[in-house]
């Protein structure tokens, strides 16, 4: 059980890590702890007949396991560094786009070629945002779709599994630094290794507050995303999704002057639930196969908290707005944005009565019930400056799910190379808070591993 690399986590960025490690230096021995399981036997109970809601599980399907939370994600990678992550205030913006772009050529060499590579420059679009008080973001993004990006999982891990020792269904427990390095303890087995990589994305962010509590490496609060999913005929985006497939686009509010900003763009996709250690939360994904299109687009809606004095503690509030839609909804609740304008709850009829037919089957309810004013409010004045250049987005029967909530963990304090105080112990992906996307993360496991070949061969 003694490792020259030990990596936590086999979502996007433990993947890359390994995977550039395993390319480089075939000497090195690696291993990888992953709570959950292998891809393959990753199966969300929840089959729409027998189980219509979520049940859970020990460990969640969707979240954990080979592939990490974005393995049966619509497989957007943005090649940016305008929205996704901060890996560029620490490794340069030529960098991150650099690891970016060569995220995408793996990606592309192991079943991913023939994918669409959707771009922002020289979109008219921009201008007709500016217009009106939106503002466009730049990207290009790469869409695997859910069906491509599960290939190409499927064709790294046949590679990695020759090189690298993975261990699913072993939570890192421990981590204590020895004079050897670094021992990680799972279920009473010890694994010593001179270098660890910890990329336990969003579902280990209470593992990782843990650890660098008791490791005494400094952490700092970070936002809360919190919205609803917005789910509409498909037309009424098409000359978006179209030609960017996904749009970052920001509103600020004329209200309170936030910001609203669309997220995770789903052409033809389907609304789908969350859970995050029990809370449950909505999200959306679409497949890159055409037979499994649907006749709707949804993307989320999302207003940014931070708290700083005296209460810091930005996920505890969202976690608790979540749980009172979870008492009043059973889980995800649906409103049509008509009955949200006159103040009505939405009810099995109403729904059913309406235009757009749901792709979730969520609780009819009343979102002003749950959502704070302020975040409602916002939303709803984006809702209506989208009817400007997407007319429709307003229409009563436009259906919000929600809530949907984007965490984002502490950000956990290391130098440039994403290394924590101890030499040779690295943090990175969504478990660090500085990346929030497949891309980042998974260029942020490229860079630490890097990092480690270069310290190797001196
Ligand atoms: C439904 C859904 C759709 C998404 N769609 C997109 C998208 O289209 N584009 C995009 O850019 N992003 C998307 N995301 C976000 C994206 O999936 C994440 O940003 C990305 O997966 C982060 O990678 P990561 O490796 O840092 O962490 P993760 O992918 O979360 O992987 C971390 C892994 O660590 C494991 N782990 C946690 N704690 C421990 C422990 N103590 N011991 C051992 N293992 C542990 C977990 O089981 C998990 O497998 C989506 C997310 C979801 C949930």
């Amino acid at each position: 059980m003694k490792y020259d690399v030990m990596i936590i986590g086999a979502g996007p960025g433990g993947i890359f890590a390994a995977y550039e490690l395993a390319k480089s230096n075939r000497n090195l021995k690696i291993g990888v702890l992953e709570q959950g399981n292998p891809l393959e036997k990753r199966k969300c109970p929840i089959d729409g007949v027998k189980v219509t809601s979520c049940v859970n599980c020990p460990t969640c399907s969707i979240m954990n396991g080979f592939g990490g939370a974005g393995a049966f994600s619509d497989g957007k990678y943005n090649i940016t560094n305008q929205f996704g992550g901060t890996l560029h205030e620490f490794i340069g913006k030529e960098q991150a786009l650099e690891l970016m772009r060569y995220v995408d050529r793996i990606n592309l060499e192991n079943g991913g070629e023939g994918t669409k590579l959707y771009t922002t420059a020289n979109s008219d679009l921009k201008k007709k945002c500016l217009q009106n008080k939106l503002h466009l973001l730049d990207a290009s993004v790469r869409h695997l779709g859910t069906d491509k990006n599960y290939v190409v999982l499927e064709n790294l891990y046949a590679y990695l599994k020759q090189h690298v020792d993975f261990y699913f269904g072993s939570p890192a427990e421990e981590i204590e630094k020895t004079n050897e390095g670094f021992v990680i303890v799972s279920k009473g087995v010890r694994y010593t290794a001179d270098r660890c990589i910890i990329s336990v994305g969003r579902s280990g962010s209470k593992w990782i507050e843990g650890v660098c509590k008791k490791l005494e490496i400094p952490t700092l609060s970070n936002r809360v995303d919190l919205g609803v999913r917005v789910e509409l005929p498909a037309e009424i985006f098409s000359h978006l999704t179209d030609e960017l497939y996904e749009s970052k686009i920001v509103y600020r509010t004329e209200k309170y002057g936030d910001l609203v900003r669309t997220f995770c763009m789903n052409p033809h996709g389907a609304v789908v639930t969350e859970n995050t250690n029990g809370i449950v939360t909505v999200n959306g994904h679409s497949y890159e196969d055409k037979s499994k299109h649907t006749e709707n687009t949804n993307f989320a809606l999302l207003v940014s908290k931070h708290f700083s004095e005296p209460f810091n503690d930005s996920t505890a509030y969202a976690e608790n707005i979540v749980k009172l839609s979870n008492m009043l909804g059973g889980g995800v609740m649906v409103q049509k944005f008509g009955d949200l304008i006159r103040g009505q709850r939405s009810t099995p009829p109403r729904i059913a009565d309406g235009f757009v037919v749901p792709t979730l089957k969520a609780t009819p309810g009343d979102l002003s019930l749950v959502l704070p004013k302020r975040i409602l409010d916002g939303i709803i004045e984006m809702i209506y400056a989208l009817d400007k250049i997407a007319p429709g987005t307003a229409n009563d029967d436009t259906l919000l799910y929600g809530v949907e909530v984007k965490f984002y963990n502490m950000t956990v304090k290391t130098d440039n190379r994403l290394m924590t105080r101890y030499d040779g112990l690295y943090v990175i992906g969504d478990g660090s808070g500085v990346t929030h996307s497949l891309s980042h993360a998974s260029a942020s496991g490229v860079y630490v591993a890097r990092d480690i070949l270069k310290t190797i061969s001196e």
